[in-house]
């Protein structure tokens, strides 16, 4: 008989007990709104702002509502304005093409490469085109970053980072986020920290920080910033500056921080994880494992892997056999766009030219979340299953 795996893909592990605790007395005392605060208290918020920016190593840190109002903040900070074209991945997750269009602002795709990075020959090709590059780290695969600056920084294009697969991720030992002008990161539960919704913004640009706090909506109260700029940066920003709310509460932040604490811990239980399966994957014929470069820090909390040149019924087959064993596996190939839409031809507000070399990589590309509810037997179990099914679905296809 068929082995089964009965976990759940989408079961994230519990609050840890620390940010319960802090959480209920954030709830006790009632002031939950970040600017709501009583005599000598620093706000939750603000000392996850501290803690953060120490944690990346970056000079400023916001706290805000969600990672898609970090990256249109970043946008707007660095003066994306309507019209204006903005070169982001032809790979990434929705809210990405999302906030360069919140902003008015007009996508223009770069290449996937087969490991599952922008394409930076491509990237060189199209840099004249825009003055902002919006890079998305997605699933956690980041590019030669030197390589990358070196592009931008010739070009006088600036970089901001969408790090929500990244946080806590490095490349050469500089963290993911510290690379371009902003880095931005998501809260929401399936990323690196969970408070259900949330957002951080770091840069070391005190102007750009000073934009993103006042557009945050900050009213005239950013010098309760602690992890902000200067009160003179502010000086004309804040009345050029227009309030587009999107603040953290306290009752979020007060949650997040002791996972932010762990957060080093958890990274290595997902690596353990991730290296188990991308082991016990290789040498699957039919199958291509992502080989990640030396430089590269990773955060393993997804895996990747390619089927290079399956027909379309063998892939569909292969997802629906794993499913029925309690394998989630995302295909990102499909023609109708399902559930988190990641490919550039999914979002039709953007007038798009194909990239046949990128929907190749695309075509090919399963995704599995690895949530650190798995334990390190049933990632072996999960391995195990995706083997047979490739490997008896690829002989009759090879
Ligand atoms: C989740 C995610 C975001 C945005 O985060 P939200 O907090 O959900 O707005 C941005 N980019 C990528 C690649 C993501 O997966």
């Amino acid at each position: 008989m068929n082995e089964v795996f009965k976990g759940r893909f989408t079961q994230q592990e519990p609050i840890p007990e620390a940010g319960i605790e802090a959480a209920v007395a954030v709830m006790r005392h009632g002031r939950l709104h970040r600017y709501n605060t009583i005599e000598g208290e620093v706000a939750q918020t603000v000392l996850l702002e501290q803690e953060f920016a120490a944690k990346v190593g970056a000079k400023y840190c916001l706290a805000v509502a969600s990672g898609g109002y970090a990256l249109a903040t970043a946008l707007r900070a660095v003066g994306v304005k309507t019209g204006d074209r903005v070169l982001t991945n032809a790979f990434t997750l929705a809210p990405v093409p999302g906030a360069i269009a919140a902003v008015g602002g007009v996508p223009v795709f770069v290449g996937v490469t087969p490991s599952l990075v922008l394409d930076l020959d491509d990237l060189a090709a199209k840099v004249d085109q825009s003055d902002v590059l919006l890079l998305s780290h997605m699933r956690g695969h980041l590019c030669d970053m030197e390589r990358l600056m070196q592009i931008c920084d010739a070009a006088g294009v600036t970089v901001i980072e969408d790090c929500a697969h990244t946080m806590g991720a490095a490349w050469n030992g500089k963290a993911s986020g510290t690379w371009g002008k902003v880095g931005c990161y998501s809260c929401q539960t399936y990323k690196h920290m969970n408070a259900g919704e949330g957002g951080l913004f770091v840069t070391d640009d005190a102007e750009v920080a000073a934009r993103a706090i006042m557009y945050s909506g900050s009213y005239m109260l950013y010098e309760r910033h602690l992890a902000g700029p200067p009160s003179e940066v502010f000086e004309d920003i804040r009345y050029e500056t227009p309030n587009i709310s999107g603040r953290m509460d306290n009752l979020r932040a007060a949650i997040l921080r002791p996972q932010l604490e762990d957060l080093d811990r958890q990274c290595a239980r997902w690596n353990e994880r991730y290296y188990a399966l991308e082991e016990a994957l290789r040498d699957t014929a039919g199958l291509t494992v992502i080989d990640r470069p030396k430089e590269e820090h990773i955060v393993g909390s997804s895996i990747q892997f390619l089927l290079a040149d399956w027909p379309e019924g063998a892939v569909t087959d292969l997802l629906a056999r794993c499913g029925a064993r309690g394998v989630e596996l995302k295909w990102f190939g499909g023609a109708e766009p399902v559930g988190f839409t990641s490919r550039y031809d999914s979002w039709r507000y953007v007038d798009a030219p194909r990239m046949p070399e990128s929907d190749k990589v695309l075509a090919g590309i399963i995704d599995m979340r690895v949530p650190l509810t798995f334990s390190l037997e049933d990632c072996a179990q999960i391995a195990r299953i995706i083997r047979e099914e490739v490997s008896r679905i690829y002989q009759s296809i090879e």
